[in-house]
């Protein structure tokens, strides 16, 4: 059979770029991937387009091939691979190129598991995280037992799967159907033990609750995560650790609620000193400030106080505090307050609310409502 031209085989054009060859080899490898595709006819152009690429990408071997056709390159391309040894080599690239895509799964001795990736959800006071914080977190989890060294052999001796012959993986016939499958019996470690060890059971593995020290940087926000590399579940029969995601919760805050980097909060204010104006005190993370409330002040009204809110973690751009004043009916009055509220009252002029302008508007308001009904 001829071969097909390099170029052709990846669907590129003869003066294609690095990135552009990486491009058209992941979408043919994604395509005709054994893994996905069970037929040899895939696997066939599966084993081309790995070819055509190891070539074009290798500069040397480029421009041999662009001068010399495939005898230029007969020898270094490695041919279309001898049976046995394929699927080998498709971990091997793939280790490479494809990394997270496919994950560790099925893909024979050379991608072994890799532990599991671990969520820890930290609870944290408003405080806490705006300022950051080191904390000791208790995580359940899978260790490396140390016995055995995670190998999971008593002996630390392991042979080579009997089943697969150390491929991790099996050819099995359904119907008419050659599928590819892990190997059963060494469930794609291509390796098997026959003294496994007592306290893990030959996985490797056991049961711990492990102690960590987490720093969490100021600013971080529910949602926020923190990855500690290599301290998710270990891996089976020593394979590589996962890694643990610490996700930050803030807990609800008394006084404050928070907006991305702005916090808001509700003050109280006594309807006299609104009328009047005067000072409140305004609590804020770092301590109380003063807030000048000039007079007149409606329910209601929003003020804010630049920088007082969080530093964001991020960007180190640090957010406001928003105060919304809420005037306070006094209680419990005496009834010498009563008289002189009374005599205050008193002091407006009947149907005239130039003093309550709200009031004004809010009549003006039902007037019109109620002509539009009538009319
Ligand atoms: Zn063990
Ligand atoms: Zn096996």
């Amino acid at each position: 059979m001829a071969k097909r031209d390099y170029y052709e085989i990846l669907g590129v054009k003869k003066d294609a770029g690095d990135d552009e060859l990486k491009k058209a080899y992941r979408r043919l490898a994604m395509k005709y991937h054994p893994d996905r595709n069970p037929d040899d006819k895939a696997q066939e152009q599966f084993k081309e387009a790995k070819e055509a690429y190891e070539v074009l990408k290798d500069p040397s071997k480029r421009s041999a091939y662009d001068r010399f056709g495939h005898a230029g390159v007969s020898n270094s391309a490695g041919g279309p691979g001898g049976p046995g040894g394929f699927h080998g080599d498709v971990g091997d690239i793939f280790g490479d190129i494809f990394g997270d895509i496919f994950g560790g799964a099925g893909r024979g001795r050379a991608a072994r598991q890799r532990g599991s990736d671990l969520r820890f959800s930290l609870d944290l006071d408003l405080e806490e995280a705006v300022n950051g914080i080191s904390r000791e977190i208790r995580v359940p989890t899978l260790g490396s037992c140390k016995t055995c060294n995670g190998s999971g052999a008593r002996d630390g001796q392991k042979q080579t799967c009997s089943t697969c012959g150390g491929v991790g993986q099996v050819r099995m016939q359904q119907g008419i159907f050659s599928v590819q499958q892990t190997c059963p019996a060494c469930k794609g470690a291509g390796e098997q033990i026959s003294n496994p060890c007592t306290d893990c059971h030959g996985q490797g593995r056991v049961r711990e609750t492990r102690t960590l020290s987490v720093k969490i940087p100021a600013g971080v926000d529910s949602g926020d995560r923190i990855r500690l590399a290599g301290e998710g579940e270990a891996g089976a029969h020593g394979a590589p650790q996962g890694d643990l995601y610490v996700e930050v919760r803030v807990k609800p805050h008394h006084l404050f609620e928070r907006d991305g980097d702005d916090l808001y909060c509700e003050v109280p204010v006594p309807f006299t000193l609104a009328a009047m104006g005067g000072e409140l005190e305004i609590p804020t993370l770092d301590g109380q400030v003063k807030l000048k409330v000039p007079h007149e002040t409606q329910t209601g009204r929003m003020f804010r106080l630049k920088g007082k809110g969080v530093k964001s973690v991020r960007s180190h751009r640090t957010g406001d505090l928003m105060c919304r004043v809420v005037l306070e009916t006094p209680v419990k009055l005496t009834r010498e307050q009563k008289d002189i509220l009374k005599k205050f009252d008193e002091t407006f002029t009947k149907d005239d609310n130039r003093q309550n302008p709200r009031s004004q508007s809010w009549l003006d308001g039902v007037r019109e409502f109620f002509d539009r009904m009538t009319s």
